[in-house]
Order: C-alpha cells, then structure tokens, then sequence
C-alpha cells in the first residue's frame, strides 16, 4: 500500500498549476455533434485533415459537416514534415477556409497545429489513436532532417471531440502501442520537475485506465466498453504530456526516433520500463504511484510485464535500432537532455540502451546521484 501524501506536503513543497483552455466532449457518437461543435467556434467552412490511410474517413466527416465542410487533405505524415505543411496551406487558402478539423492520430493532429501556427486559424481535433497531441500546446515539425520541437499554447486545438466508435477498428498493434506511449506521458508527468497534484492524480488515473483497458482491447478491438476506458486513459495522460514538462524517457525517444528514424508509439513501449528502471531510485515515490495504478509490486518490471502480455516488441533490436548505433545514440541523448530525477550520465544510459536493445529484464535500484529529492509524494 503507498501511503497518503505526508501532512502539509504541498505547502512543504508548493506547485505551481496552469489549465489548458480546451473544450472536450467525450462519448460514443460524438461524431454526430461535430456540425455544432464547428458553429459554436465561430466558423463556416473547415478544412477536414488526415494522414492517407483514413482518407475516406475524413471524406466521411466532410460529408457529415454538410456545408461546414471546405474539402479534405489527407496528405498528413509522423513528425509534420514542413513541405507537407506548405502543400495543406496552399489548400487552406484556395478552399477559403475559415477553420481546421483534424481526424486521425499525432500526425493528423500534428498538421492541425502546424498550420494553425501559420495561419492563426481555430481548430477542431478529433483523435483517433492515444498519442494525446490533441491536449497539448506541443509541436515536432521536421525540415531538411531535423525535428524541432516548440509550446506555444496557440497550437492547442479549441475543441476537442473524443468518439469511442471512431476507435473501435484502431489495429490491436498499434493501440497497444499507442496505449504505452499514452502511459509514458503519465509516468513522467508523475516525477516531473513542475509536478502538481492536480497532474499527478490524473496521471495516476489514466495509467490505471490504460493498463486495465489494454488487455480487453486486445482480446476484442471491438469491445466497447474497453475502448472506452482506453480512450479516457488517453485523455488523462495526454493533459499530463500538455501540462507538465517531460524527462528521461522522452529525450531517449526524442532521439530514438528522430535521429534513428525508429517509429514513435513503438519506440516508446520498448524504452519506458528502461527509464523507468533508470529513475526508479531516484523518484522511488511518484514511482511507487505507478505501480499502485498497475497493481504491480515494482513499476519498471510491472510496466515490461504489461507490454509483454500485450504483446508488444519489447527490444530496440525487433524495431530496427543497430546495435552499432547504441554508442551514438547515448551521446546524442546525453547532450543537451531533458530535466530529469536522475542525472542523466553516459554510462548509465549506455547501459539502459543495451538492455532495451536486447529486451533483457530491466534491472532497477541502481544506486545513482538525483537531481531532486523524491519530496512530492
Ligand atoms: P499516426 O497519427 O502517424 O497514425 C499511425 C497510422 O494509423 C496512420 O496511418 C493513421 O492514419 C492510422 N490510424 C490512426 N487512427 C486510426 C484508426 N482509428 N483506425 C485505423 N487507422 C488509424 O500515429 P500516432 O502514434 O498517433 O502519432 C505519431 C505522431 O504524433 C508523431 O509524429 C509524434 O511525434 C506526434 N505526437 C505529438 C505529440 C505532441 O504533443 N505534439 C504527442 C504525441 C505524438
């Protein structure tokens, strides 16, 4: 049992808490009320985006606006690339439109953000995986190679519609990847420099959610009432990633992904049980939060145990990464890296990256120097 937060530990500690100005409307069908959702922002004419493979459900959605509807491009890739950007804003002029509605997962909602930084215009998100952009003021746009990464809370979407059903053929693969990358967010929301209780509860929540609704997902994508806690798991964690600042695990998928070109949602289901192992001393009681949330004895070993039993690929090796690489990958993340519980040093996180590269059990309880005291719970 963790025990309840110590007497006068946020007046100890203090917090600082900003909320997120998003409207959300979640539920099954919630499709149906995106038409008054688009006239209560103010505009006339959306123009509908997605990434190609959900063309025709953005067409779908399009046709649903009725004459709200500006036309679709479903042109959308991972990681915003700017001439993609420059393409859909030639479309956002020519079609006249007055507002944006993204459809799809973080690349969808990705372009949403990327072109409402051009053109100032409101969006609508309507998410269809659990990577949660569609809570955050965060963009990762890539040009000529290289990802940059802004916050700017003009890129948070106005309103946001969560519909179960649009979930329900989300392929058991990638949701369970995109459920880990969800629960990722919370992790480290839970032992972030800027923690809050109001992050830190939620965070605890949509774990629990997450880790209890996965394995019913993948017994039966169309379970309903899976999906459902799936998709409010999401919402959960993808405040916590718009809330609070990000640490180890991030960085390490920040380069993972953008200077090994390994694929997002699997890179980070394959990395958290490693940082988490990383930090597992040095924030031994926002930790002990996540697995109370996953009903496990040791929080890195509960969460590889879950994306075992999920079915997840659990090493770097069976998601593309080179071993030649791991050398440059540990000094590509020891530069310049994320405010983290733990030091982050090189030969700590050459090791983690070799147990994440072999998939070997983590190992916890390295003794290390913190960079923070584990006062917060
Ligand atoms: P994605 O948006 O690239 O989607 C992956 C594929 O799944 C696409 O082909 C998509 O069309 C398809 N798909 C999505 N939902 C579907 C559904 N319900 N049914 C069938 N197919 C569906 O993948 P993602 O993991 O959601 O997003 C990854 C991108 O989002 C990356 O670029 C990442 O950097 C970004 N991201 C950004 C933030 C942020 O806060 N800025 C947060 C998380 C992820």
């Amino acid at each position: 049992m963790i025990p309840a937060d110590p007497p006068d530990l946020y007046g100890r500690c203090g917090f600082t808490y900003t909320a997120l100005p998003v409207r959300v409307v979640f539920g099954r069908g919630t499709l149906a009320r995106l038409a008054g959702e688009v006239e209560a922002m103010g505009c006339r004419r959306v123009l509908v985006l997605s990434s190609p493979e959900q063309a025709g459900d953005a067409r779908g959605v399009a046709d649903r606006l009725g004459g709200f509807g500006a036309g679709v491009f479903a042109g959308a890739a991972m990681h915003t690339p700017v001439a993609v950007t420059e393409q859909a804003l030639a479309q956002v002029r020519a079609a006249g439109a007055d507002g944006l509605l993204s459809l799809g997962g973080g690349s969808a909602t990705g372009l949403g953000k990327a072109l409402a930084l051009r053109t100032g215009l409101p969006q609508v998100a309507v998410p269809t995986t659990y990577a949660g952009s569609e809570m955050t003021p965060i963009l990762g746009q890539t040009e000529n190679g290289r990802k940059t990464t802004q916050r700017d809370v003009r890129l948070l979407p106005q309103v946001v519609v969560y519909d179960v059903d649009l979930t329900l053929g989300l392929p058991v693969a990638l949701s369970v990847t995109s459920g880990l990358n969800a629960i990722a967010h919370a992790v480290e929301a839970l032992y972030a420099q800027d923690a809050n209780p109001m992050t830190s509860a939620l965070a605890e929540q949509g774990i629990a959610s997450l880790a209890r609704a996965l394995p019913g997902v993948v017994a039966d994508p169309a379970d309903a009432g899976a999906r459902s806690d799936a998709l409010f798991g999401a919402w959960a964690c993808g405040m916590c990633l718009g809330t609070v600042g990000m640490a180890l695990h991030h960085k390490l998928c920040h380069v993972l992904g953008g200077s090994f070109d390994l694929p997002h949602a699997p890179v980070h289901a394959v990395i958290l049980p490693y940082a988490v192992a990383y930090n597992s001393l040095a924030a031994a009681g926002p930790l002990a939060r996540v697995a109370r949330a996953l009903g496990a004895e040791d929080p890195a070993a509960g969460l590889f145990a879950l994306s075992g039993a999920l079915g997840a690929r659990r090493s770097l090796q069976e998601i593309g990464m080179l071993e030649s690489d791991l050398d440059r990958a540990a000094d590509l993340a020891v530069q310049s890296p994320y405010w983290n519980p733990r030091l982050v040093e090189r030969d700590g996180i050459r090791a983690l990256l070799d147990d994440a590269f072999f998939g070997r059990q983590p190992a916890t309880g390295r003794p290390a120097p913190c960079n923070w005291e584990s006062s917060h719970a």
